[in-house]
């Protein structure tokens, strides 16, 4: 079986169905390679029953998306904003196939995710540092008074 083009992650648009679904767009937020079908945010709901689990939770109706057949949807590019068939590319490096839109051949599995977690990091360590240096200061000024009396 051959794998599945739509990963999570993608922006898909639905292109069979009922009128009511058909040509909406919206996130894959699961995939499932196995039974070929992917969940999509907000797209092709259907109404749950949840009971509450516990005191805190409330019962009722919500808006479920229900899974798709991968066949029904096709990969939006960000680049080009075009529905389109997924084609494979190499790499710069040439050590592997990645997908890639087929109509302005932008590549489709961009490592977003990664830099954005290393700039996010690279943050919070420059506020930490910054707290640190504003404590000892602070624990300067302590020892002065301190000193003073
Ligand atoms: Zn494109």
């Amino acid at each position: 079986m051959s794998s599945m083009n739509v990963k999570r992650g993608d922006v898909v648009e639905i292109i069979v169905g009922d009128e009511k679904e058909k040509g909406k767009r919206g996130k894959v937020i699961a995939a499932h390679p196995t039974d070929n079908k992917v969940i999509i945010e907000g797209l092709n709901l259907v109404k749950k029953h949840i009971k509450p689990r516990n005191a805190q939770e409330k019962g009722g109706i919500v808006d479920q998306p229900r899974p798709i057949d991968a066949s029904n949807v096709m990969v939006v590019c960000p680049k080009c904003g075009k529905t389109t068939r997924v084609g494979h590319t190499l790499t710069a490096d040439g050590k592997k196939f990645v997908r890639a839109c087929k109509k302005c051949g932008a590549v489709l599995d961009v490592k977003e995710d990664k830099s954005t977690a290393k700039k996010s990091a690279a943050k919070t360590s420059t506020a930490k540092t910054k707290t640190t240096t504003a404590t000892k200061k602070k624990a300067e000024t302590k020892q002065e008074i301190t000193k003073e009396e």
